[in-house]
């Protein structure tokens, strides 16, 4: 099912209290999509489908009216989200850059996503906390879960690119979370955006944990948002979750699955499309039983599904949906 923010919430809550970690996924295609909602549902784990302002602006076409390109991902979700009963799904804009306002605002307002990230982490502390507090009150009002973000996280990612790596200090995270109220906020403990091997990943999951004791120390426990965490191994993550993490970005992870995948197909089906050697090209037909689309973008799919599942249960959302 799709899940509004209030139910969004609940899940988040529970992911905090039991200690374990939902899966956000990054999506702009509608075979991603259905592999991921079937991936969930096969686990009964809740899920949470992310849209960055880069799949808005690919999935509106030549328009690039970002706001046509959500509601278009929106819809594909909530239609296809409908038909699993065993799990629900929310729908999140991931990394919001402060110039994002008026697009989170319209999303917000008309009902196309249930929870938002509003990074304004570029910014000085002060300014974070003031663009950030403005966008939590806009989503008050519409139940919608709002993540933050303090300090950059390595790497290149739609609009942010950060050379140095800047570590989250513990009491910036508290002021952070009393002064916004956030649901969720993104901390950089050294993880980096895009595949990484992970022998140069200076990780510091102890931070989180200091983060975590000291929130919940002041009465403010908030769940925690690991981004590029594509490299992670799965003890790697499930550390990061016991010390505090609740939502797991994947992003890359598929991108390289959907591309790997395809490539297998059509390293073994080639002759599907291209004329064989040795063959006159008057004596080739192409072979439209293989070269259907649905014949190799379900491999995409397959993979993607397949992935999801393995991570639910990494992360141990398997079989904790709240539905
Ligand atoms: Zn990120």
């Amino acid at each position: 099912m799709y899940f509004n923010g209030t139910e969004l919430k609940k899940v988040f809550l529970k992911a905090k209290k039991e200690r374990f970690g939902i899966i956000a996924s990054n999506v702009v295609f509608d075979g991603t999509i259905r592999g991921l909602l079937q991936g969930y549902d096969n686990k009964k784990s809740d899920g949470l489908l992310q849209i960055s302002s880069g799949a808005c602006k690919y999935a509106a076409g030549d328009s690039k009216d970002l706001l046509v390109g959500a509601e278009f991902i929106s819809s594909m979700v909530k239609v296809l989200a409908k038909q699993f009963k065993k799990s629900g799904v929310g729908l999140h804009i991931d990394h919001a850059t402060p110039n994002y306002f008026e697009f989170i605002k319209d999303c917000v307002e008309n009902g196309f996503v249930s929870s938002v990230m509003i990074d304004a982490s570029k910014e000085e502390f002060e300014e974070n906390v003031r663009i950030t507090k403005e966008v939590v009150k806009l989503c008050k009002k519409h139940s919608v879960t709002v993540e933050g973000e303090i300090g950059y996280i390595k790497g290149t990612e739609d609009e942010i690119v950060s050379e140095t790596e800047l570590y989250t200090s513990p009491e910036e995270a508290l002021e952070f979370v009393k002064q916004t109220g956030v649901d969720l906020f993104a901390a950089s403990v050294g993880t980096n955006h895009g595949v990484t091997k992970g022998e140069k990943v200076v990780l510091r999951l102890d931070l989180i944990k200091e983060i975590d004791d000291l929130l919940i120390a002041n009465n403010v426990e908030t769940g925690i948002v690991l981004h590029g965490a594509s490299g992670l191994t799965a003890e790697q993550q499930q550390t990061a979750v016991l010390n505090g993490v609740v939502k797991i970005n994947k992003d890359t992870d598929y991108q390289l699955l959907t591309a790997q995948a395809v490539q297998a197909y059509w390293e073994k089906e080639k002759d599907a499309v291209v004329c064989p050697e040795g063959v006159n090209n008057e004596d080739y037909t192409p072979d439209k039983s293989r070269f259907d689309p649905r014949k190799w973008t379900i491999k995409a799919e397959n993979a993607v599904q397949e992935q999801l599942e393995s991570l639910v249960n990494i992360t141990g959302s398997t079989g904790k949906s709240i539905v």
